[in-house]
């Protein structure tokens, strides 16, 4: 972040100076009281459970210089600067507008159910082959953490690719009023967070809130391979007026550009040919329109070090953001290349001939089909087993979209599906009532899986192992990782 003063901290948040200095510099801002450091600005939010003011103390004890306070009448350091705001969340959103709109670069801004983060990081590495490129760190992508990433901006970054992410109505037309995007990548609309928003498009109308302050010249890249999305693309403006959308959201959209990534026929940017090669992903990206920036009429072949259809999803939405951004398709490929999964994520390692794919850091219904699916395209494997814990915050549909994730599996080559809790059943129950050749296995916990994993796994295995975060199944992967 580059300094300001307190008294411009002030006057962007509306707030009033209680105690200190108002010429004093600040040059970082953040809610983590352990993280404060000399310069800082701490920014207490107040949760559901947890009123950080409690921890203004502790920031101040860190180093903190100032805060935010909604609380304080009077101070009890007299050496900091207490800002008070009427809502410390409202405010830290004002600090990241008025700090984004100081720096005239463009923001990409991706939303999606799921694959968000992966498109960031591939987006990221095919610019970063020509620009020097902010990206939001991990998955700071919230209310909290959108502002936050804005205000780590600074006049050596030339673009900045930002996560949006949303859980109720209205938070997306918040986000995109701090960030600004020029472009917007939709990876696709999901289930992730539809006991909040009842239906998919809800969750469309939601999303689409990120082209809010699209400009003239702005884009919008979508998954043509996405059912509402492509509705909204091959529209071609004709029914927009059907499609339930916000009002100032469909006037921004028909304005736009929009762009379209995938494998179907009608996409801009679209992959073929794709295939599994030694463990690594290829494909033939074919463009309906030929630019100027490389490219023959054979289509470029692209190649990933990471598996999964809805990886080609996310590297085409690179290089389509890439060319937008003047990079050769030749260029962003050589950037892709380098991208690999976090640990955690998709990540395959082969401990004891077992080939693991440890996507135990969180789960969706729509990312468990995309688990299965780079299960399905690990090479060389004898077995394939998918081991699948309860995937938690669905709400009453949950059983429901547990079942649906069976239905899907039944179909699949999968030989034996393995879960873990109560809703995750579910899964099991819907292959079962399929009557599909896939042996099922239903366990309550990750001890009773290791115990019986312990015995089972042989060499030659493909193992996914995936659920919620709080079903901690990173413990099974941990388990089946030691050598023996
Ligand atoms: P979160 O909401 O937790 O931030 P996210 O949207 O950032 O999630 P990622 O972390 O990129 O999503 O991916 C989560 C999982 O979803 C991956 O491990 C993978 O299994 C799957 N996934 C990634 N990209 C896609 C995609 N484009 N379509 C469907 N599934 C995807
Ligand atoms: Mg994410």
């Amino acid at each position: 972040m580059e300094a300001l003063s307190v008294k411009e901290i002030a006057e962007a948040v509306g707030g009033k100076i209680l105690n200190g200095d108002e010429n004093t510099k600040i040059t970082s801002v953040g809610t983590n009281s352990k993280n404060a450091e000399l310069g800082s600005l701490f920014v207490p939010i107040v949760g559901e459970r947890v009123d950080a003011h409690d921890f203004i103390q502790d920031a101040f004890a860190n180093g903190a210089t100032a805060c935010f306070t909604s609380r304080h009448t009077n101070v009890d350091r007299e050496d900091k600067v207490y800002i008070k705001v009427e809502d410390t969340l409202r405010a830290l959103q004002a600090l990241g507008t008025f700090y984004r709109s100081r720096f005239n670069i463009p923001v990409i801004g991706i939303t999606g159910s799921v694959g968000k983060t992966t498109t960031k990081e591939m987006v990221a590495a095919a610019l970063a082959t020509k620009y020097n490129v902010l990206k939001t760190e991990g998955n700071m992508n919230s209310q909290v953490g959108l502002p936050l990433m804005m205000l780590r901006i600074n006049s050596q970054h030339d673009i900045a690719v930002i996560e949006m992410g949303m859980s109720e109505a209205g938070e997306m037309e918040k986000l995109a009023a701090i960030a600004k995007p020029e472009a917007a990548i939709m990876t696709n609309i999901g289930v992730s967070h539809i006991a909040q928003l009842k239906t998919r498009e809800n969750i469309r109308k939601e999303k689409l809130n990120i082209i809010n302050c699209f400009q003239k010249s702005s884009v919008l890249f979508i998954n043509g391979n996405d059912d509402l999305l492509s509705e909204l693309y091959k529209d071609n403006n004709n029914h927009l007026s059907d499609l339930d959308i916000c009002e100032k959201t469909r006037e921004k959209y028909l304005a736009a550009k929009v762009t379209a990534f995938g494998t179907e026929e009608f996409c801009d940017y679209r992959a073929e040919k794709i295939q599994t090669v030694n463990g690594e992903t290829h494909f033939i990206l074919r463009k309906k329109q030929s630019t100027n920036l490389g490219m023959d009429g054979d289509g470029e072949e692209i190649v990933l070090r990471v598996l999964g259809l809805h990886n080609v999803f996310n590297a085409l939405a690179a290089i389509a953001v890439a060319e937008q951004y003047n990079i050769p398709v030749t260029t962003a490929k050589a950037g892709l290349y380098d991208y690999q999964p976090i640990a955690m994520r998709g990540q395959i390692k082969e401990v004891n001939q077992v080939k693991i794919i440890d996507d135990s850091y969180n789960a969706s219904p729509d990312s468990m089909k995309s688990g299965v699916h780079v299960l399905l395209e690990l090479d060389g494997v004898k077995r394939r087993i998918a081991v699948l814990a309860d995937v938690w915050e669905l709400g009453e549909l949950s059983r429901q979209l547990h079942y649906d994730v069976g239905v899907y599996i039944a179909d699949q080559k999968i030989d034996e599906v393995i879960t873990i809790g109560k809703d995750a059943y579910h899964i099991a129950q819907a292959i079962r009532d399929k009557k599909a050749d896939i042996i099922t296995q239903t366990f309550f916990n990750n001890q009773e899986v290791i115990t019986y994993l312990a015995e089972h796994l042989k060499a030659g295995d493909g193992i996914l192992i995936k659920g919620s975060r709080g079903m901690k199944t990173d413990e099974i992967v941990k388990a089946i990782s030691e050598e023996t």
